[in-house]
């Protein structure tokens, strides 16, 4: 009998990683890997920096979900080739099944590709899938106290979104705390706090985003 532990498939998982990144690199085509737990706004985040980057990068999205392709239509409506990843009931997906999403994209001439994960702030933490960062959102509307209870994946991740942040007056949420902690948690993580409602904090999130494209498009030369 052969048993596989975690450790293992993740090692796994790795090496699928590695060939991935190396593949994106060797194009110069820049990968997000956005995380957040259910109903943070990653699809509607998505929803506006498709249409805001429209014209000016060439970019897809790979969706991954439990069973739907919602979101994938909602995407596919900004007129970017969407490829849909069904996890069948799984809570994150995994480098080689982005691997064969991949393989359903022409990459040629592609600059930005956004993997929208599994909404699940725990396992899509552990799971490198070949991206050049791990995007965390954080909706004012689930409460500022989720960094120090899912480290992982803001240790993980190179950008956390404070997201619906046009909920502010309504909620208790305690933005000094939540930057507090997340400085503790990694220092070198950056926060946006933004609002697809009012636009507040979007421009800083596309900069922040060219930034990346035009540093991974020069290093591919
Ligand atoms: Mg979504
Ligand atoms: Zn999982």
């Amino acid at each position: 009998m052969k048993i596989l532990v975690a450790e293992d498939i993740l090692k796994v998982n790795k090496d699928y990683a590695g060939e991935i990144r190396a593949e994106l690199k060797k194009r110069g085509i820049t990968m997000l890997n956005l995380i957040s737990s259910p109903g943070a706004g990653k699809t509607a985040l998505l929803e506006k920096t498709l249409a805001a980057m429209e014209g000016k990068y060439r970019m897809a999205v790979i969706e991954a979900d439990l069973y739907t392709a919602l979101d994938a239509g909602r995407l596919e409506r900004q007129g970017v080739e969407v490829v849909q990843i069904n996890t069948r009931g799984a809570c994150h997906t995994d480098a080689s099944l982005v691997g064969q999403a991949l393989k359903e994209i022409s990459l040629d001439g592609l600059e930005l590709i956004f993997l929208e994960n599994v909404g699940n702030l725990v396992c899509p933490a552990e799971f490198d899938l070949g991206e050049d960062h791990k995007v965390v959102l954080l909706s004012v509307a689930e409460g500022s106290d989720k960094p120090p209870k899912y480290p992982l994946a803001f240790t993980e991740a190179s950008l956390a979104l404070i997201t619906k942040a046009d909920l502010l007056p309504y909620c208790p949420f305690d933005v000094k705390a939540l930057e507090g902690d997340l400085r503790r948690i990694n220092p070198d993580l950056e926060i946006i706090q933004l609002s697809c409602v009012t636009e507040e904090g979007i421009e800083r999130w596309l900069d922040w985003l060219s930034t990346r494209v035009a540093r991974k498009l020069s290093a591919a030369g």
